[in-house]
């Protein structure tokens, strides 16, 4: 992988380009899928290839290409560089870009035990049981255990002599019940919904979360949500989000929402803009004052973690939010300097074949002094926690937002009470974000990876984690349907 990246840098060098980098990608990933004990599918895929960008006089070309023969990778720098001189024809202003230092390092993620030493019999095994021991649960006849992995080693070169190789694991799994009867269905998933939690880790992470010492609980929760009444409908309903929840609430109302290029305007066709202003930064107040957020990449297990961004920048920890107040946003080496600022090293692609955009690293909500989840339900006379997503939706300025979850959980003076089925609550990010009142602490507070965030045109999948531990905001909209 290395001599392929100095050939293609020596051959970039020999034109006349004013940067270019390259980045060559292994990847493989296995995926496995049991339904009612019986395997549903194992899919096992690997890809190999280079991308080179190259920055001519102000314009960007891109080139891609898994065809790897050395005498047709000497025609990927001339198609990037075609690639630039049609974008110049294209018009427009020309584009920014800040080189980071030139640097030589390795890198690899903290993984105990390989999942690809594990074998795939181990795997349906486990899996397998889970299914089994959540089908005896009455009432329960969808049973699902999902496992995933990915592994990744990622040389990057550039023209200003970088040689760096970054190495990875990343894995997760999820069980999930399904109760049926008369036409209704209730869904229970552990440790979350969509395929479950996710880490930059090894099979240690999968073992850590004891699937199948979960399995009946998961099942039986399940069918009491069968049974469980509607969610009341509730004009002003103090809640306590859970963290799984809260996750994906930050992910939206937030992540995106600090995303630089949508912030400006240039990321508009996929998913929308932001409601902020470049302006705002340094000024606007995004929520109470107890709101502390930052944007990580540099934490061991965070799916948006890594060492180099795309453009070659080091990873940084930055803060986004604080104390109530917008004081950063996601940037890269192409817009940073629009707010006088040097790359927060936010430019990943999802592969080889893409050119990196903007992307969250882990967007995190820092943790409070309303100590454990316990505790903070012991301090709200009455509300609803609410636990594990089932849907979401936010507009395109990431403002209004519906969010459903699995379940709600009624708190009377201080105390668990009634379970209810199919919450859903809504509000405005601004207003949402400034009635948080309490946030659990740091013995709460648990990094939630997402797997399938989108974004760009071609569409772009990237991996981010929220770090947060569950908080209450008072007099949200909360209804059951
Ligand atoms: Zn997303």
């Amino acid at each position: 992988m290395h001599s392929i990246a100095a050939m293609i840098m020596n051959h970039a060098s020999s034109r006349k380009v004013d940067y270019a980098d390259v980045r060559v990608i292994r990847r493989t990933t296995e995926s496995i899928s049991v339904r009612n004990e019986i395997p549903e599918s194992v899919e096992v895929s690997e890809t190999f290839g280079v991308g080179v960008r190259v920055f001519v006089d102000g314009r960007w070309g891109f080139a891609a290409t898994d065809d790897i023969v050395h005498d047709r990778l000497d025609g990927l720098v001339e198609r990037a560089i075609l690639g630039a001189k049609a974008a110049a024809v294209a018009g427009g202003p020309k584009e920014h870009f800040d080189p980071p230092p030139a640097v030589t390092a390795t890198h690899a993620s903290f993984c105990e035990v390989d999942p690809q030493s594990v074998s795939l019999e181990e795997k349906l095994s486990m899996l397998t049981a889970c299914t089994r021991i959540m089908g005896g649960e009455k009432s329960v006849e969808q049973c699902e255990a999902t496992m995933d992995a990915w592994h990744e080693v990622k040389v990057f070169y550039s023209t200003l002599g970088s040689q760096i190789e970054q190495s990875s694991t990343v894995c997760g799994a999820g069980i999930s019940a399904g109760a049926l009867a008369r036409g209704d269905m209730q869904v229970r998933s552990y440790p979350n919904s969509f395929r479950g939690n996710f880490a930059r880790a090894g099979y240690e992470f999968i073992d850590a979360m004891r699937l199948d010492d979960n399995a009946a609980q998961t099942a039986a929760e399940a069918a009491a949500l069968l049974r469980a009444p509607m969610c009341p409908d509730l004009p002003e309903a103090d809640l306590i989000i859970g963290g799984s929840q809260l996750a994906l609430q930050i992910h939206e109302s937030v992540g995106h929402a600090i995303e630089f290029d949508r912030i400006l305007g240039y990321e508009a066709s996929f998913a929308g803009t932001s409601f902020l202003q470049p302006s705002d930064v340094g000024h606007r107040i995004y929520g109470a004052p107890i709101m502390n957020v930052t944007a990580d990449a540099t934490l061991p297990h965070g799916l948006g973690s890594f060492h180099y961004d795309d453009d070659g920048y080091l990873s940084v920890r930055d803060v986004i939010v604080d104390s109530g107040r917008l004081v950063g946003v996601l940037t890269s080496a192409g817009i940073a300097h629009v707010l006088d600022r040097r790359s927060n090293a936010c430019m990943r692609a999802e592969g080889w074949n893409h050119f990196p955009i903007i992307r969250m690293t882990n967007v995190n909500l820092e943790p409070g002094e309303a100590g454990s989840l316990e505790d903070l339900i012991a301090d709200t006379s009455h509300g609803y926690l609410l636990e594990t997503n089932k849907s979401w939706s936010i507009d395109d300025k990431r403002l209004n937002f519906q969010f459903a979850t699995e379940l709600a959980v009624e708190i009377r003076d201080g105390k668990r009470g009634r379970l209810f089925r199919n919450p859903i609550y809504s509000g405005m990010t601004p207003a949402f974000w400034a009635s948080c009142d309490a946030i659990c602490g740091p013995s709460e507070w648990q990094l939630w990876g997402v797997t399938n965030c989108g974004k760009g045109e071609p569409m772009q999948v990237a991996q981010v984690s929220h770090g947060c531990a569950p908080a209450r905001f008072r007099k949200q909209r909360l209804w059951g349907a």
